[in-house]
């Protein structure tokens, strides 16, 4: 018998029992054990029935991802749930755990399903780019309606057992031990002589003839660009047309085509990157970590309520602090219209706001700050102000306390020096709106210590947010990035392209918004604020068009104009006819004529320079790892998760065909964006791509 999996008889019934620690992932010796105890249950005439469960923590938790892009190895998990299906003796799933994706294809291989009340079902395969390939698009369907199983397939989400229960994918929940109520119902079974249920004679209930219709309409915006989710509608729908046996076909002949898609390719990239970034490089496994019990945040403007509200959510008391009761008053009143708009949703119960609310403590006093382990400094830009603050903090906080700068740009070492405590002081760069944006930059002084470091990655999991720590340097990671792009963008309006026609080329390529339309969200402004500090300072910054939009008093979403218009209340931008005159008019001072600027000039231009700036940021070691460029760029910044970041996009399009366009803007364009990173040329003489770092 295999190692990871054993029969034994008890009872009267033939228990299969799958033995594969952590999670029992159905690799091949697993599938070969179940065919082979299923072979030695149906063989041994003591079994009047079969029960097949897992060990450990749970029912088999999915497919080997391991085994993902290899040639398949028999037996298959189709062949194996089939052999089930077929069976001449009634076989009962017993679930805990999480029995996801082709674990629950084998329990749906059976022809009764029981579960422990803690257990959940799912088909997630759509998160990875894929569809359950091993029947789950035909069989969920049979078993409960089309409208449900798309709803599970389509979202890929788990459902807890009693949900599961009421949805008839679980017939009885197993209070006790789950083992010993499997067998007991299989013996209920066996007595009442209750039939095979094998799912594959099912018909399939499809109470609106609209429903694929209409379904992909209700996803279309939310999977924009997307192919797995609109294949898995697919698969349902044939589950509905064919026969089971040309039905599993056609899902098989739609998972054939995502599993070898770059689409699929890139999401399972960005699922491994979003685990490994929580791993970092060369610190100690064992690094003590310091407890985090109380935190504080300076500042209650647009950074500082929402990180607030990170720390409420996962339960841990935080003090706000202003200067002025006025502003702290503004703050936290927006803080709760944002928890009672979710009320509003029905995402929180009115006890849960009043519950988060009462964990953020309002205080213009730095008194209340002796004690806490944490402190979260988001007042204005301005390394001055931070560095009085960080002073501050010095003298009136505990030793051990941590204390983090939000800063976008300013240099953390910096800040660090105005306190006697550098290795104390990180960066914890939070994104705009940060109660919802899921990354954090952590930022890592040059005295940093190990434990801070280690302390501040685990708690950003703790609130909720994918941590990547990075280095310091100007704008970090993603904020340097995206500073490139920005300047191509403008660069390409000045030569003759419109803003909405830069845009449009970022949304067409999957970015939630273009370049501009995330100008006027986060402020004309902003950008304008810094380029006149840098002017004050000396340094030659071109003239902008953005500057006489800014001394306008457009300055973006806030005062319904910017780059674009929008209506009252609206948040949709309209190219705006008055800015296109005043982008002629600068173009005509600067003395520029207009030309066509092609889409994948834009295309090229604006992405190629930010895996140039990519691989410089890797180079210099502010990212140790390509995949941490990629998950920033994912969670802050809204690239297209099927593309799987710009450095692992970069290797799919070929850093080759990269570093020749970059030369050639390079000679066209000239600048220091455009000079190719010497990681980048090395690359590409060496054959490799980012990921092979
Ligand atoms: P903001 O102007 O909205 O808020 C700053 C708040 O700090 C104000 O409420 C102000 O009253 C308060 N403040 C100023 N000086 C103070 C002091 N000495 N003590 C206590 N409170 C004081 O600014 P913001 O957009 O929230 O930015 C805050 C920080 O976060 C900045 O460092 C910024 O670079 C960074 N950041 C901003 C964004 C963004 O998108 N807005 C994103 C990431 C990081």
């Amino acid at each position: 018998m295999s190692q990871v999996v054993r029969y034994e008889l008890r009872d009267g019934i033939g228990v299969i029992t799958v033995d594969n620690p952590p999670v029992n992932a159905l690799g091949r010796d697993v599938r070969a054990g179940l065919v082979e105890g299923l072979r030695q249950g149906l063989a041994d005439a003591g079994a009047q029935a079969l029960v097949v469960t897992g060990a450990g923590r749970t029912f088999p938790a999915g497919a080997d991802i391991r085994e993902f892009g290899q040639p398949p190895q028999e037996p298959g998990l189709p062949s194996v749930i089939d052999e089930y299906e077929q069976s001449d003796k009634l076989i009962v799933a017993a679930i805990h755990g999480t029995a996801l994706g082709g674990g629950l294809e084998v329990a749906l291989g059976c022809d009764y399903r029981v579960a422990a009340p803690t257990a959940k079902v799912g088909l997630p395969e759509v998160k990875l780019g894929i569809l359950p390939g091993a029947g789950g698009t035909q069989r969920l369907p049979r078993l409960i309606g089309a409208q449900a199983a798309l709803d599970m397939i389509v979202s890929g989400n788990h459902v807890p057992a009693a949900k599961a229960k009421e949805l008839g994918i679980i017939d009885e929940i197993i209070e006790g031990d789950l083992v010993e109520g499997a067998i007991a119902y299989a013996k209920k079974l066996v007595a009442a002589k209750a039939p095979r249920r094998p799912i594959r004679d099912m018909q399939v209930k499809l109470d609106n003839p609209n429903l694929f219709e209409e379904f992909e309409a209700s996803i279309a915006k939310r999977q924009r660009g997307f192919l797995a989710p609109f294949h898995c509608i697919k698969a349902v729908k044939a589950a509905t047309e064919l026969p089971i046996e040309q039905g599993l076909k056609r899902e098989r002949e739609l998972f054939q085509e995502l599993v070898t898609s770059p689409q699929s390719k890139a999401q399972r990239h960005v699922f491994f990157a979003e685990r490994e970034v929580a791993k970092v490089p060369g610190l100690a496994k064992d690094v003590a970590k310091r407890e985090i019990k109380t935190a504080a945040v300076i500042g209650a403007g647009t950074m500082g309520g929402g990180i607030a509200m990170n720390f409420a959510n996962a339960g841990i008391p935080v003090y706000v602090l202003e200067v002025k009761q006025e502003a702290l008053d503004k703050g936290l009143a927006v803080v709760r219209r944002n928890y009672e708009n979710s009320a509003k949703r029905g995402r929180l119960t009115m006890e849960q706001v009043e519950q988060r609310m009462s964990l953020i403590r309002p205080t213009l006093s730095y008194d209340d700050f002796k004690d806490v382990d944490l402190v979260i400094e988001a007042v204005f830009e301005n390394m001055d102000i931070k560095k009085q603050i960080f002073a501050k903090l010095d003298e009136v906080c505990k030793p051990g306390a941590i204390l983090a700068s939000n800063t976008s740009t300013l240099s953390i070492d910096e800040i660090a020096s105005a306190t006697k405590r550098p290795q104390d002081v990180i960066g914890m760069h939070f994104f705009s709106p940060a109660n919802v944006m899921k990354l954090l930059e952590n930022v890592r002084g040059e005295k940093t210590s190990d434990e801070v470091i280690a302390t501040v990655m685990d708690l950003s999991k703790r609130i909720g947010k994918v941590g990547v720590l990075v280095g310091n340097c100007y704008g970090f990671v993603g904020n340097r990035m995206l500073h490139q792009r920005g300047a191509e963008a403008v660069a390409l309006v000045n030569e003759g392209a419109s803003p909405a026609q830069v845009d449009k080329v970022l949304t067409d390529f999957g970015f939630p918004m273009g370049q501009f339309a995330m100008s006027d969200l986060a402020g004309i402004d902003v950008g304008y604020r810094i380029r006149e500090e840098r002017r004050k300072a000396g340094e030659d910054v071109p003239a902008s068009w953005l500057d006489k939009l800014a001394e306008q008093g457009r300055l973006g979403q806030k005062t319904s104009a910017g780059v674009y218009k929008y209506e009252a209340g609206s948040r949709t931008p309209i190219p705006d006819p008055e800015v296109d005159r005043l982008i002629e008019e600068f173009r005509k001072e600067q003395g520029i004529t207009p030309r066509q600027v092609s889409d994948q000039e834009i295309l090229e231009r604006c992405l190629y320079v930010m895996v140039n700036e990519g691989a410089k940021i890797l180079e210099e070691g502010i990212a140790k790892r390509s995949l941490e460029v990629d998950i920033v760029w994912i969670y802050g910044y809204g690239f297209p998760v099927y593309r799987g970041g710009p450095m692992f996009w970069a290797d799919q399009v070929g850093l080759k065909t990269i570093l020749d366009a970059v030369k050639g803007y390079q000679e066209k364009l000239g600048g220091e964006q455009w000079k190719p990173a010497a990681l980048l040329e090395r690359l590409v003489s060496e054959g490799k791509g980012f990921g092979s770092l």
